[in-house]
C-alpha cells in the first residue's frame, strides 16, 4: 500500500462551497456576510469538512428546530432561510478518528442532544488501537469525547428510522481530496471526493492522518470548510509560522533582534489567537486577556514605558489624523440598546443590525 501524507484541501470556486467563517458570519448577521444567501433549498445534504467546535456550531444551526432558534439572537435573514431549508442530513468529516476529534465535551453534548436528530456513526470507526488507548490515558478530555461518541454510536444502532428525521453523521478517517462539479448544474458543487486515511504515530507521539490511496465520493450540494484558522503575520512583528502566533512571554512580545529570546519588546503586547494560535474556547480567551492585561499593569508599575506612550488620547489623535471612521464605547452602547429593544419586540435577546449603514445610524442616534 502506498501511503501519502495528508493534504491541504485544494480550494475550488464552485457555487455551494463556503468557508465556515462566511457561514457563521452570515447567521450571526456580520454586515460583510449578511447578504451571503447560501442555497439551503436545492439539497437535503450538507457536508462539513473538519471536526472541530466550529464544525459542530454549523451542524447545530443546520439541524436545530427553527422554533428553538427563533428565540435566540440568530440574524432574522438566517432564520427565514433555515425555516425553508431542505437540509435533513449533515455529515461531519474528520481525517482522524474519534479519539482525535477536535471537539470539547460541552459543545458535543449540546449537539448530541438536539431534538429529533439521529446520530450515525459506523461501529468500525469506534475501534481503538493501543496508540489511541495511550492518548486517552494521557488526556481525560480525549477520553470523555470518545466515551460520548461511543454512547451516541451505540444508541444510533437502536433508533428507529423515520423518513422525515434529521441525521448527523460523524465520518472518521476520511480526508477531502477534491470537490465534484455537478453535471446538471455547471459551476455548482455536487459532492466531494474523500480519501480514506489511517493514523501514523510521529516521533512526538502525535498520531497524524495519512492517505491510503483509496477514494470514495460523498454527494451533497452544500459544502462547508471548517478546517481551522491561521493568524497572518503583521509587518514589523516577529512571527512563528508553525504555531501561527507572535512569540511572547505572558503576552509580552519577544524581541526579534535579541539573541536571548526571553527578552521582550517594551510596551508591545499580544492577546488571543495571535498570542496562542487559533485554539481555545471563550473562557480560554478570558484567561488569556487577563494574563496580558496583568503583564501591562505590572509593566506600568515598574515604569517600563513611563512617558514614552501617548495612551488613548494619542490613539484618538492618530485616528483623527488618518481620518479613520470610528465608533466609540457610547456608540457601541447605543447599538447594543437598539438591538436589545428590537429583540424585546420579537421575544428574543436581541435582533441584530446587519448592515454598516444601520449600525452607524444607531451609533450616531441621540
Ligand atoms: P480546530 O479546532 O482546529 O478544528 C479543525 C478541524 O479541521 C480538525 O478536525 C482538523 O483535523 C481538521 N483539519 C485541519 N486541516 C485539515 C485539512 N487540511 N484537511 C482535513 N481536515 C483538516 O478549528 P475550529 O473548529 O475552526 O476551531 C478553532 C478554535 O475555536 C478551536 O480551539 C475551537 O475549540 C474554538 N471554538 C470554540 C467554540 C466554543 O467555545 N463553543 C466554538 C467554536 C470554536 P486534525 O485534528 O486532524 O488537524
Amino acid at each position: 500500500m502506498v501511503l501519502k501524507v495528508t493534504k491541504i484541501l485544494a480550494f475550488q470556486t464552485l457555487s455551494g462551497i463556503y468557508s465556515a467563517r462566511e457561514f457563521v458570519w452570515w447567521y450571526n448577521g456580520h454586515p460583510d456576510y449578511s447578504g451571503l444567501k447560501p442555497d439551503l433549498k436545492s439539497t437535503d445534504t450538507a457536508v462539513i469538512l473538519g471536526q472541530g467546535n466550529v464544525a459542530l456550531d454549523v451542524a447545530r444551526i443546520l439541524l436545530r428546530p427553527t422554533t428553538e432558534l427563533a428565540s435566540t439572537d440568530i440574524a432574522r435573514h438566517a432564520l427565514s432561510a433555515l425555516e425553508e431549508s431542505s437540509i435533513r442530513k449533515v455529515f461531519l468529516i474528520g481525517r482522524r478518528g474519534p479519539v482525535q476529534a477536535a471537539l470539547t465535551a460541552k459543545e458535543l453534548r449540546e449537539v448530541l442532544g438536539i431534538k429529533n436528530v439521529h446520530i450515525r456513526i459506523k461501529e468500525s470507526d469506534m475501534s481503538v488501537t493501543p496508540a489511541d488507548e495511550e492518548e486517552m490515558k494521557n488526556s481525560r478530555a480525549r477520553k470523555r469525547i470518545y466515551e460520548l461518541l461511543s454512547k451516541a454510536a451505540a444508541a444510533a444502532g437502536t433508533s428507529k428510522s423515520d423518513p422525515d428525521q434529521r441525521e448527523l453523521h460523524f465520518v472518521f478517517f476520511r480526508q477531502p481530496d477534491r470537490f465534484l462539479e455537478s453535471n446538471e448544474r455547471k459551476g455548482y458543487v455536487s459532492g466531494v471526493n474523500l480519501e480514506k486515511t489511517i493514523l501514523d504515530s510521529t516521533e512526538s507521539g502525535k498520531q497524524i492522518a495519512v492517505g491510503t490511496g483509496e477514494f470514495e465520493d460523498l454527494n451533497g450540494s452544500l459544502m462547508l470548510k471548517a478546517i481551522g484558522y491561521k493568524s497572518v503575520p503583521i509587518n514589523g512583528l516577529p512571527f512563528d509560522h508553525k504555531k501561527g502566533a507572535v512569540p511572547n512571554v505572558s503576552g509580552r512580545v519577544v524581541s526579534q533582534t535579541l539573541e536571548n529570546l526571553s527578552q521582550t519588546e517594551p510596551g508591545l503586547y499580544v492577546c488571543g489567537w495571535l498570542k496562542r494560535g487559533p485554539v481555545g474556547i471563550i473562557a480560554t480567551n478570558l484567561y488569556c486577556a487577563e494574563e496580558t492585561v496583568g503583564s501591562i499593569s505590572e509593566d506600568i508599575e515598574k515604569g517600563v514605558f513611563k512617558s514614552s506612550k501617548a495612551g488613548s488620547k494619542g490613539l484618538m489623535q492618530l485616528l483623527e489624523k488618518r481620518e479613520v471612521k470610528k465608533v466609540d464605547f457610547s456608540g457601541w452602547e447605543k447599538i447594543d440598546a437598539k438591538e436589545q429593544q428590537m429583540g424585546n419586540e420579537r421575544n428574543k435577546p436581541r435582533e441584530k443590525l446587519v448592515t454598516w449603514k444601520d449600525l452607524l445610524a444607531a451609533a450616531a442616534a441621540n
